[in-house]
């Protein structure tokens, strides 16, 4: 057995970028990334949290910078992408993982949390995956990461807009890595259970939601944001160069029952 041959799951080197990296589970991947040698880019719309973030993060030893976008406006989208590869020549990470929530009842659901959730978790996704691929065609490389959840391939009570959002990312995550595997670009998606954030922590302060959930887990407990970095960091990394158009579940056994 030739060793030298075996892959690495190190990023030294590599340009990533982490849209709604200046929290929860888009920072905790920012860092999983940054440990393993990446120059991480954060994107979100607080230009004041993501410099909070940066230089916290710079303090303790990381890679790391900001850009300020709005996901679900295409000029900005383009500016952000533009802005990276003037500053750094190339892009070979995109972690595509800005989202939003509004549980509602279907009955309940107005146009406008519908074109919220849509335009964000969906329209977003597609806007920043279709910039960074443009770059990672004309570099025959990449590999991009789209952020769903357990609701892309199943049902709950009050997630009509999200679950169609999470529906869609899965089905992008095929598409796209069927279009762009002869470019040498790897599009994967993570789908992540209950984890706690700040989208969520609202929602899991309610102590009977909080106990179903644990008791729906075959791990008996609810995610942490440090659950999703080694998944993120294998899809990544050269360690995961034949796995394209998976969808990959975080979810401490949930869908598995
Ligand atoms: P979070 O704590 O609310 O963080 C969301 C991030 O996205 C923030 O950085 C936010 O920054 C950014 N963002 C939101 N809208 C944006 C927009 N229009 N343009 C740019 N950035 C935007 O959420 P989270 O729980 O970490 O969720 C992250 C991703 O994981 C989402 O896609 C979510 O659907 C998915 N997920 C979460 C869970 C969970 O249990 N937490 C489970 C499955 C999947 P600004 O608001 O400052 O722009």
């Amino acid at each position: 057995m030739d060793i030298s041959r075996f892959p690495s799951f190190k990023l030294d080197g590599k340009v990533a970028l982490v849209t709604g990296g200046s929290k929860g589970i888009g920072l905790a991947m920012a860092c999983a990334l940054g440990i393993h040698g990446a120059h991480v880019v954060i994107a979100s719309r607080k230009a004041d949290e993501l410099q909070t973030v940066v230089d916290e993060m710079k303090n303790q030893g990381l890679d790391f910078s900001w850009v300020q976008a709005d996901v679900t406006k295409k000029g900005q989208v383009h500016d952000m992408i533009d802005n990276i590869i003037e500053c750094h020549g190339k892009l070979d990470i995109l972690v595509n993982n800005a989202g939003m929530n509004i549980r509602k009842p279907l009955i309940e659901v107005e146009e406008d949390d519908w074109d919220q959730v849509i335009n964000t978790n969906l329209k977003g996704i597609f806007f920043v995956g279709q910039a960074a691929a443009k770059q990672m065609m004309k570099q025959k490389n990449g590999k991009i990461i789209n952020i769903s959840s357990i609701l892309g391939g199943i049902g709950m009570p009050s997630q009509t807009s999200y679950a169609a959002s999470k529906g869609g990312i899965n089905q992008l995550t095929k598409v796209w890595a069927s279009e762009l595997s002869p470019y040498n670009i790897n599009v994967n998606a993570i789908a992540p259970a209950y984890i706690k954030t700040p989208m969520t922590s609202p929602w899991l302060q309610d102590e009977e939601r909080y106990k179903q959930i644990v008791q729906n887990t075959m791990m008996k407990r609810i995610g942490e944001v440090e659950d999703v970095a080694g998944p993120v960091v294998f899809l990544a990394s050269d360690a995961s160069n034949y796995v394209t158009g998976h969808i990959l579940y975080v979810d401490g056994g949930w869908t598995a029952q």
